[in-house]
């Protein structure tokens, strides 16, 4: 061959390499990054974006199979990056029949007989959120009214409350409960006038029908997750950071390999699980992939503000004799802590009170001590819904990331002022302070708890009012945060998380093409408005994965209503 011609190979595929795969135009493009700020055009080869700018700078990308997505001036922005969810949870969820809010027994019937075809005859149909109060005729439902939806189905619907069920007769069938079937200790099979079982199953009794129902199958799993996935991309959530099973990270893995991951996955390992264990799943499941990969252990040391189990130093204001609940001894979660640490983990605790996560972050420094050569850690600490003035400066000097989820307040808003009273108020979701004191804030929504929805936690981070407004000014105003910064949290806090802000979290050359179109310009709205924002479309690593915009007429954004 000869040399010439050579050279000419070389310059052929040089040129070729420089044509971008996808470049967007006249666009708002928001990078997140402050050296860029605002550009108007970006092109992209393969997963990545390989050059930002203006429509001039961007035209040379263009090739003949380049394609161009004109964007009509409307905004684009880094996909969120949810830092705490619960994927599994969510797809079961999605799997099962929801009652809430049902207005009548018909609707109720309804709901359950609309989602029939997805079962085949034998499988388990569940559901929960009946509420008989609301109906015109207020009568609990019975195993014929069941019956009359499915009698090849066994079937089980918890009520509001979760304090009771009621089961269709294969169900009751399937679990041997007779007219000769003795309540159980603790529960009530409730029973018509001629002593048939009516259906209806009161607190333990729920368990004798409970107990047949089957772990949900890999298929049900993938099929949840897929249902999740797709709300993901529907809210243009392009990250993920995951707490569920194992065995759903194994059906993440199936989907990975069938090409339906539509959102970047890293799966949390459960920090109590034996360190052998948990060394094996690391192995097993990787740490540098970034479809998919495993992250932090997760360990959770108290419970929760609405039932009032949070891990407090001094107790509820709304009840004196009670200051929570502490998982763990401290001495030793210091231990397990530091061997973990030691071991190369990533770890993140669950601390909601102002005791836990004091706790945390002592045994967080334990580590440091312990393993001076370890850097960069990254250890978090999940929630930290309320925190002592005092240690909102150790996040700082431990280098602890604080994880948190901003649209918990639009419903904890109802309760946790009287949880603290007036003298702990600035303990309250310390958003400002944590981004002040903290190396990193991360955003995330806790998904299934509360909605995907990341408009929400803007809204939320931004006015601390309720959805529907109120208190006027926000309750504790001085801890809200300016959009920009909530957008930080959600984009590169959320990737520097999970050590992935190289290649996540801003819209430059060298990063992952995840981005979202929106339907407002976010940085030139009034805060009630964030919660009207539309996705129209997500794009993971140069793929579209969600896409309304076909469909939307060619208006600038921001005119709609
Ligand atoms: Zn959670």
């Amino acid at each position: 061959m000869g040399r010439a011609f050579l050279l000419l190979l070389i310059l052929a595929s040089s040129a070729a390499a420089q044509q971008a795969d996808l470049v967007l135009q006249n666009g708002v493009i928001y990078t997140g990054a402050r050296a860029l700020g605002r550009v108007e055009a970006l092109a992209i080869q393969g997963e990545r974006i390989v050059a930002a700018g203006t429509r001039k700078q961007i035209q040379r990308w263009i090739g003949p199979k380049t394609r161009i997505l004109d964007l009509q001036g409307r905004f684009v922005m880094p996909g969120f990056n949810d830092a705490h969810v619960h994927l599994g949870g969510a797809g079961r969820g999605k799997l099962t029949v929801d009652l809430t809010g049902a207005r009548s027994l018909a609707e109720m019937q309804e709901r359950i007989r609309a989602r029939l075809p997805e079962f085949a005859p034998g499988q388990w149909i569940v559901g929960r959120g009946w509420d008989h109060s609301l109906w015109p005729e207020p009568r609990i439902p019975t195993r014929p009214d069941l019956d009359a939806v499915s009698t090849k189905h066994p079937m089980l619907f918890e009520r509001v409350d979760g304090h009771s069920s009621v089961a269709n007769s294969l169900a009751l069938t399937i679990a041997g409960i007779t007219r000769d079937t003795p309540d159980p200790e603790g529960g009530d099979i409730v029973r018509d006038a001629q002593g048939e079982p009516t259906g209806w199953l009161k607190e333990r009794a729920e368990g004798l029908v409970a107990r047949h129902i089957p772990e949900p199958t890999p298929e049900e799993r993938k099929r949840g997750l897929e249902l999740s996935l797709r709300e993901a991309a529907q809210n243009g959530v392009t990250s993920l950071q995951d707490n569920s099973a194992w065995e759903d990270f194994l059906a993440l893995q199936e989907l990975k390999k069938e090409g339906k991951l539509t959102a970047r996955i890293t799966e949390w390992l459960p920090f109590n699980a034996p360190l052998e264990t948990l060394k094996a799943r690391r192995e097993q499941g990787g740490t540098t992939d970034p479809w998919l990969k495993t992250g932090a252990l997760k360990g959770v040391t108290d419970g929760s503000g609405g039932s009032h189990s949070a891990a407090m130093l001094e107790p509820f204001a709304d009840e004196p004799h009670n200051r929570g609940i502490l998982l763990y001894e401290p001495e030793q979660l210091k231990q397990m802590v530091i061997e973990r640490d030691a071991a190369g983990f990533q770890i993140t605790l669950h601390a909601i009170g102002d005791r836990a996560v004091r706790v945390a972050l002592d045994a967080f420094a334990a580590a440091r001590a312990a393993n001076p050569s370890r850097r960069d850690a990254r250890h978090k600490i999940e929630h930290a819904q309320f925190v002592h003035p005092d240690d909102a400066r150790r996040f700082g000097a431990l280098r602890v990331i604080a994880s948190m989820q901003p649209s918990h307040i639009l419903n904890d808003m109802r309760w946790a002022p009287a949880l603290l009273g007036p003298a702990r108020r600035r303990e309250a979701y310390p958003w400002k302070t944590l981004q002040k004191d903290s190396p990193v804030l991360a955003f995330g929504t806790d998904y299934p708890v509360e909605l995907i929805n990341p408009f929400r936690g803007l809204y939320a981070a931004v006015t601390r009012e309720f959805e529907d407004g109120g208190p006027v000014g926000g309750w504790v105003p001085e801890e809200k945060i300016s959009l920009e910064d909530a957008l930080r949290a959600y984009t590169q806090g959320s990737a520097t998380a999970e050590f992935e802000d190289h290649r996540k979290g801003t819209l430059r050359p060298g990063m992952f093409a995840d981005f979202i179109v929106l339907s407002h310009d976010l940085t030139q709205l009034q805060p009630r408005e964030l919660l009207r924002v539309q996705v129209l479309m997500t794009v993971v690593g140069g793929k579209v994965v969600f896409d309304r915009l076909q469909s939307q007429p060619a208006t600038r954004e921001g005119s709609r209503d």
